[in-house]
C-alpha cells in the first residue's frame, strides 16, 4: 500500500518533521485520504446507531490518522522475549510490591468485588497488574482516534476495527466516558484493564452505581470489570489456577498438553506439588505444562488457568498472571531454575546493570530492574561494543563485566 510507504519513510527519516505537520494539523495540511474516510465512514456509523453530534464532535479534532499506530501498523518487530525474562518483568519484586500494597489501599472495595463476583482478588489485582502495572501505564492514545486509523489503514481486519471504533463512539455516546478522556494503547486497549470496546460492551461493570463503567479513571469500576470478566467466563471461586511441580525421573513427557487427567491420577504417577503438599481437590482435572521444556519448571495448570487464558490467549500470559496472583498473596517465587544457559541477577543486580549502562550512554530507559527489549538492546550493543558476543543476557558475568567499567 503506497500510503504505508510513504508514511514510514516519513515517520523514519523525517520523524520530527511528520510529526509536527500532523500535530500541528492545519487543514491544508491534513491527511486528506483519512478526512474522506471519515466523510464516508459517517453514514455507516450513523446507520449504526451513533448520533450525528457525537460523530461529528469527535472527529472535528482528528484530521489525520494517529502516526504511532501507523508506524506500528508497518510492522515493527517485536523482541522476541525468552518465557523467563517475560516473568522476570511482568512478575518483578516491584510488581508484587505494588500489588500488595494496591491490595491495601482498595480492601474494601475488593471484598465487595470478591462477594458480587466470586473472583479471586489476587488475580483481579495480578491482571491489573500485567495489563497496566497497576495502571501507570494504559497507553496515550485515543482509543477512537486509534481505531479510526486502524480502520482506515490496516491492511486487514477491516470490518473488526470499523465495528470496535462503532462500539467506541457508542461509550462517549452513552455517557460513560469524555472521547477526549478515552485514553488506551495504540490498538484501542482501553483504560486500567486495556478492555477492547466490545469486551468494555460485554463484560464492563459499574462498581459505584453511578451509571457510568468508567474503567479509565475508576479503579473500582476497573476492577469490577476484570472480575466480572473472569467470572463470565467460568471463574471458578476458592480454587486456584494451577500448581508448580516436580516430575519424577523418567516421567513420559509426552503428557503434556494432555487434557482429562485428574490431579490424583497425576499424583498416582509420581508427580508431587513442588513444596510437598498434597493435591486439595484430587477429582479436579489438570493439563501438564513445561513451558521451557523438560529442563525447566513443570505445572499442573486447571480451569482457572485458561480462564485467564480469555484474557489473553498466551501461555506465558496465564502464568504470569496466576504466578503475580500467588505472589501478592505472600507465596514465594517458582522454585525450579529456568534454562536461561546464564547465572542470572537478582533485582538489585538488574538496576545496577541498567545504571551503568545508562551512565555509560547505552541506555535510557527506566532503572526498574526489569529486563525488557530496551535494556536488552543496551546490553547487547555495549558487548559489541567491547568485544563481546553480545547475547543480551542480565547475567552475572554482565554485571562483573560492567563494574570494571
Ligand atoms: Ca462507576
Amino acid at each position: 500500500m503506497r500510503y504505508f510507504s510513504a508514511s514510514r519513510i516519513l515517520f523514519c527519516v523525517l520523524a520530527i518533521f511528520a510529526a509536527l505537520l500532523l500535530e500541528t494539523a492545519s487543514p491544508a495540511f491534513a491527511d486528506a485520504g483519512f478526512r474522506n474516510w471519515v466523510k464516508q465512514f459517517r453514514s455507516v456509523a450513523l446507520k449504526s446507531g451513533v448520533s450525528a453530534r457525537v460523530y461529528d464532535d469527535v472527529f472535528r479534532v482528528f484530521t489525520a490518522p494517529d502516526s504511532e499506530t501507523v508506524a506500528k501498523l508497518g510492522g515493527q518487530a517485536e523482541f522476541n522475549l525468552k518465557i523467563w525474562d517475560y516473568l522476570d518483568s511482568a512478575v518483578s519484586e516491584a510488581q508484587v510490591r505494588n500489588g500488595q500494597a494496591m491490595r491495601v489501599q482498595y480492601s474494601r472495595e475488593l471484598d465487595k468485588i470478591e462477594r458480587r463476583f466470586g473472583v479471586d482478588r489476587d488475580v483481579v489485582l495480578a491482571v491489573w497488574g500485567i495489563e497496566t502495572r497497576y495502571g501507570t501505564r494504559m497507553g496515550d492514545h485515543n482509543v477512537i482516534h486509534a481505531l479510526a486509523t486502524l480502520a482506515y489503514a490496516a491492511p486487514r481486519r477491516k470490518a473488526f476495527w470499523r465495528s470496535e471504533l462503532i462500539n467506541a463512539l457508542k461509550i462517549v455516546q452513552a455517557g460513560h466516558i469524555r472521547a477526549a478522556a478515552m485514553n488506551g494503547s495504540w490498538a484501542g486497549a482501553m483504560g486500567h484493564t486495556q478492555f477492547m470496546p466490545s469486551s468494555w460492551k460485554g463484560y464492563a461493570a459499574d462498581y459505584d452505581n453511578d451509571g457510568k463503567k468508567d474503567i479509565w479513571t475508576s479503579v473500582p469500576d476497573a476492577l469490577a470489570s476484570t472480575a466480572n470478566y473472569l467470572s463470565r467466563h467460568g471463574w471458578q471461586a476458592h480454587k486456584t489456577w494451577g500448581y508448580e511441580v516436580k516430575l519424577p525421573s523418567g516421567f513420559n513427557v509426552k503428557l503434556e498438553g494432555k487434557d482429562g487427567i485428574t490431579l490424583g491420577k497425576w499424583q498416582a504417577m509420581g508427580v508431587r506439588r513442588i513444596n510437598g503438599g498434597g493435591f486439595p481437590r484430587p477429582g479436579d482435572r489438570a493439563v501438564l505444562k513445561l513451558p521451557s521444556g523438560r529442563n525447566g519448571p513443570a505445572f499442573l495448570m486447571l480451569k482457572n488457568f485458561y480462564v485467564i487464558k480469555r484474557y489473553n490467549n498466551a501461555d506465558a500470559y496465564a502464568l504470569a498472571v496466576g504466578h503475580l496472583a500467588d505472589r501478592i498473596a505472600g507465596y514465594g517465587p517458582i522454585r525450579t531454575a529456568w534454562p536461561r544457559g546464564y547465572v542470572p541477577l537478582d533485582e538489585a543486580g538488574r538496576m545496577e546493570v541498567q545504571t551503568i549502562l545508562k551512565r555509560l550512554g547505552y541506555y535510557d530507559g527506566e532503572v526498574d530492574g526489569a529486563i525488557g527489549s530496551g535494556s536488552r538492546e543496551a546490553i547487547e550493543k555495549w558487548q559489541r561494543a567491547n568485544g563481546i558476543d553480545p547475547d543480551g543476557f542480565p547475567s552475572q558475568k554482565l554485571l562483573a563485566n560492567l563494574r570494571k567499567t
